[in-house]
């Protein structure tokens, strides 16, 4: 009898398709199945191999199309039937991708997995919009952030922590939570006159990059429909992209494709 198939779980990286890593475009070749999520593009896709079959396990804002347990019931499945499975996911699967539960699930039930790790969004987003994270005289460290608390979810978020200690926030899923997070940032001590980055779309075609401060991202986003997925960047660092554009008239500068 067959033994079971391996699942890998793997980090699609943060949006464009050329951001994805060798290794994880060798699984993807290899695949017989392939689960993915809802940010992964069509040309990520056209990686995997012409009999791969593709199951779409979508999450919008909010709502699950799959039930996480039934996704780790597939992924059980189809290791057991013998198949090499693939669990693609946006970003790094460990950074908000709950790569962490499914592996737990493969794990408890004897599956050989691995985890393939991938550009988080907020890594890619400040990349093409030429914001470091960390940057002499402005950053020395940055936190990776949500925006939106699940339900039921007992870890909170340490905004006075964070704004009192970290200097470069980059915060996720937070577009409709734009009102609540300026003021438990401003209630905790972080200037309204900090500059923030809006970035929509990072590292796409689509990319779409707005700056204003702390004080007005709420109203900005509003005027502009900002919409997921964004990302929220909040630091000194976001100066370093004004003056980089200030050099755009000089010399050829590419941020992204
Ligand atoms: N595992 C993913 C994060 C999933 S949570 C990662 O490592 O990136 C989904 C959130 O990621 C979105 O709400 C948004 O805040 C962010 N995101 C994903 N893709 C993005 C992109 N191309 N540009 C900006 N933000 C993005």
């Amino acid at each position: 009898m067959k033994g079971p198939g391996t699942v890998s779980i793997v980090g699609a990286g943060p949006g464009d398709p050329e951001l994805i890593t060798v290794k994880a475009m060798k699984r993807l070749r290899e695949a017989e199945v392939v689960l993915y999520d809802r940010l992964i593009s069509e040309e990520l896709l056209a990686y995997a191999g012409p009999c791969a079959e593709l199951i779409y396990c979508g999450k919008a804002p909010g709502r699950h199309a799959m039930p996480q347990e039934d996704i780790h019931r597939r992924l059980v499945g189809y290791a057991l039937e013998g198949k090499r499975v693939v669990r693609l996911k946006g970003g790094d699967p460990f950074v908000f991708g709950r790569g962490g539960e499914e592996a737990l699930a493969l794990a408890a039930a004897g599956i050989p997995y691995e985890v393939i790790p991938g550009i988080t969004s907020a890594l890619g987003a400040a990349a093409s919009a030429g914001v470091p994270l960390t940057h002499r005289g402005a950053a020395a460290s940055f936190a990776c952030v949500t925006g939106t608390r699940c339900h039921g979810d007992r870890q909170p978020v340490r905004w006075d922590l964070l704004a009192q200690g970290v200097d470069t926030l980059a915060i996720y899923m937070g577009v409709s939570q734009m009102v609540a997070i300026r003021s438990e940032l401003l209630r905790h001590g972080k200037p309204a006159q900090t500059p923030v980055a809006l970035i929509e779309s990072g590292t796409t075609r689509k990319q779409r990059t707005f700056t204003c401060t702390l004080d007005d991202m709420h109203k900005l986003a509003a005027a502009v429909k900002l919409s997921n997925p964004a990302l929220i960047l909040v630091g000194e660092v976001v100066r370093v992209r004004e003056q980089l554009q200030q050099f755009e008239h000089q010399a050829e500068v590419y941020y992204g494709s």
